[in-house]
């Protein structure tokens, strides 16, 4: 199946109600993972590169391969750009051949977000991609560390309408409640507030920091408007736990740490599509 972009994955899912799962990358295990979990499910996905990881990879040698694999790939497959803070990194995704970015402009001035995400929109979709940008600002660290919502910087819906009609995005990220990493207490998502910002803004919703959150809120979010879903922390989670489980099983079976860490990362990505609903329709 050919690579899809951000809005072609999202359109589906927001007509029918269901949410895409956008999982980060950081090796190859994550990526054989993921795609596995995807084909096994029939699920459409995301495949997701954070411009903070991008110094711990080698992405002219990782970007091929995700493509190709996405190819090959019996399910549709998005190459996305997750927190773009960069205009030359966003630049750099269309020559990488992701088929869709995100730009966060979260800690600009309302303004100057406004600005810049208009000009990278004008930019990449020339390019064919796809763009997501935030408004408001989820708390917390995209690298993983613990962290929580704050309530001042949540999404406002009226301001919301007004950004998508000056910026002309695809898909827009939300501060309702939602936070990076491992949540310090559980977390409380402002289901109303989702809903009116759906009802103001019509494009489709994305819901960051994807651990921790209860399968129940999930399910609530999406019936109130999210169609993307970024899970990364519960991944590296899963793995973890994984390796540790082994080691403590099998002492000397080093050479297996990584399939069953790659192994942990698809059981647990198999998981969240039943609860996001994508689990075969892709
Ligand atoms: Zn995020």
């Amino acid at each position: 199946m050919p690579l899809v972009t951000l809005k072609e994955i999202l359109e589906d899912a927001d007509r029918r109600g269901y949410a895409v799962g956008s999982f980060n990358m950081v090796s190859f295990g994550f990526l054989n993972g993921i795609l596995e979990a995807a084909e096994e499910e029939k699920s459409p996905v995301i495949l997701s590169i954070a411009e903070v990881h991008l110094p711990h990879m080698d992405i002219e040698q990782f970007a091929p391969v995700a493509i190709d694999s996405a190819k090959k790939s019996r399910v549709p497959v998005a190459l996305h750009l997750d927190h773009g803070f960069h205009f030359d990194i966003v630049i750099k995704a269309i020559k990488w051949g992701f088929s869709s970015v995100m730009f966060d402009g979260s800690a600009l001035s309302y303004e100057k977000n406004v600005e810049n995400t208009s000009l990278l929109s004008k930019i990449v979709k020339a390019a064919g991609l796809s763009i997501e940008a935030e408004l408001g600002r989820v708390g917390g660290s995209e690298s993983g560390e613990t962290n929580e919502a704050d309530e001042k910087f949540f999404t406002d819906p009226e301001l919301a309408e007004d950004f998508v009609k000056k910026t002309n995005i695809d898909a827009l990220a939300v501060a309702v409640g939602n936070a990076h990493g491992f949540y310090r207490k559980k977390p409380k998502l402002d289901f109303d507030r989702i809903k009116k910002i759906k009802e103001s803004c019509k494009v489709p919703l994305v819901l960051h920091g994807g651990s921790g959150i209860s399968d129940e809120d999930f399910i609530m979010a999406i019936r109130m408007g999210i169609s993307k879903i970024n899970f990364f922390t519960g991944m590296t989670y899963a793995a973890v736990q994984r390796i540790k489980e082994f080691i403590k099983t099998d002492p000397k079976g080093y050479e297996w740490i990584a399939l069953e860490a790659k192994n942990a990362i698809k059981e647990v990505v198999q998981d969240r599509m039943r609860v996001f609903g994508s689990s075969g329709r892709g």
